[in-house]
């Protein structure tokens, strides 16, 4: 089979595409044929050697939809043919042939869900999902600032807060990603590269502030972030690439919290909750992944520069 593997860290060039022993499954073990691969920043900041040492050659990737093509011993939870998706895999996603744990590592696809979709749901969907409503503990009625809300988090994001009766205040970087977010339904979009575009967030809750801020790019926006918080105001940290300097005075006033989150946090049980959840959000169509480009699985090197460098449109997803 062909995989995009790394033989060392560095830029998006260590990616090469090449010719790769078939996975075998083990017992309690499934191989999947991918139809279509999630492509997350953390991917881009393991390539590069920020998340510590690692085995090479390493076949990066985590999320990946496809069909079960062969299993191992005691499998009984799937047949051959039935449409999975991952959270994670023994082999690495960024391949034709993905080695996954057949009780941990593979969900069932949705009949009515579009398999290149089911490659944007476990990190997008569980992240969004763990800090809305684990960390943050959001609850109908409450408003949420998703800062960065055009990407695959934040689409997400947007979406289980909709589905769950919140108000949804969400920001972009450019006029597409602004509309992408209008038309999931959020009931305010902002341009966050607009001067003051964090006023008109004042002025939407009449000056009392958002109770929740999920925020993609900490270390730009957290000091902004707590003087947008209302009383008991929480402010997730989904994402952060340097240090930052706030005000903790601006926590003081209104008893406001900062927490920080990992997804690999999610207890086990947290994780079946999680995509109990983001099954029956397709099923009922309130969760419904946006795929904003399909790059050919030869080309991850080009993902890669896009995830870290190009404006966000929901998912980018490779295809073998
Ligand atoms: P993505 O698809 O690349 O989206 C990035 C988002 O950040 C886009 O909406 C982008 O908007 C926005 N952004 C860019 N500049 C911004 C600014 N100045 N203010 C506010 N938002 C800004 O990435 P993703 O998959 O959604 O992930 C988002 C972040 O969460 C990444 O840093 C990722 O590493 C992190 N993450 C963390 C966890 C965890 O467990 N903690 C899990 C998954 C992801 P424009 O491009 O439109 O400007």
């Amino acid at each position: 089979m062909k995989a995009a593997r790394i033989h060392a860290f560095g830029g998006p060039e260590v990616l090469m595409y090449e010719d790769v022993p078939d996975p075998a499954p083990g017992p309690g073990q499934v191989v999947i044929k991918t139809y279509a691969i999630g492509v997350n920043p953390y991917e881009a900041y393991q390539r590069g050697g920020n998340y510590g040492p690692m085995e090479f050659p390493k076949v990066l990737g985590a999320d990946a939809s496809g069909e079960i093509s062969a299993l191992g011993e005691g499998v009984t939870r799937f047949s051959v043919g039935d449409r999975v998706y991952t959270v994670g895999s023994l082999s690495g996603a960024y391949a034709e042939l993905i080695l996954a744990d057949a009780a941990t590592q593979v969900y069932p696809l949705p009949p009515n869900i579009l398999a290149a979709k089911g490659a944007a749901l476990n990190v997008p969907y569980g992240t969004s999902y763990y800090g809305l409503f684990l960390r943050a503990q959001a609850r109908p009625g409450e408003t949420v600032l998703v800062h960065g809300a055009s990407g695959g988090v934040g689409i997400a994001a947007v979406q289980w807060a909709l589905s769950r009766g919140l108000t949804v205040i969400g920001t972009a970087g450019t006029p597409e990603g602004v509309t992408l977010v209008e038309e999931q339904g959020a009931h305010l979009v902002l341009n966050h590269k607009e001067d003051g575009y964090l006023d008109r967030v004042t002025e939407f809750t009449g000056g009392s502030g958002v109770n929740i801020v999920l925020e993609m790019l900490a270390n730009v926006n957290l000091g902004k972030d707590l003087k947008v918080l209302s009383k008991r105001g929480r402010v997730v940290v989904i994402g952060s690439r340097g240090p930052v300097e706030i005000d903790p005075r601006d926590t003081m006033g209104r008893d406001a919290s900062i927490l920080g989150m990992s997804l690999s946090n999610a207890s086990p049980e947290e994780v079946k909750a999680i995509h109990a959840a983001i099954y029956a959000g397709l099923q009922n169509d309130t969760l419904r992944p946006i795929i904003g480009s399909e790059i050919p699985l030869s080309e991850a090197a080009r993902a890669h520069r896009e995830i870290m460098e190009s404006s966000a449109y929901g998912k980018i997803i490779l295809v073998p």
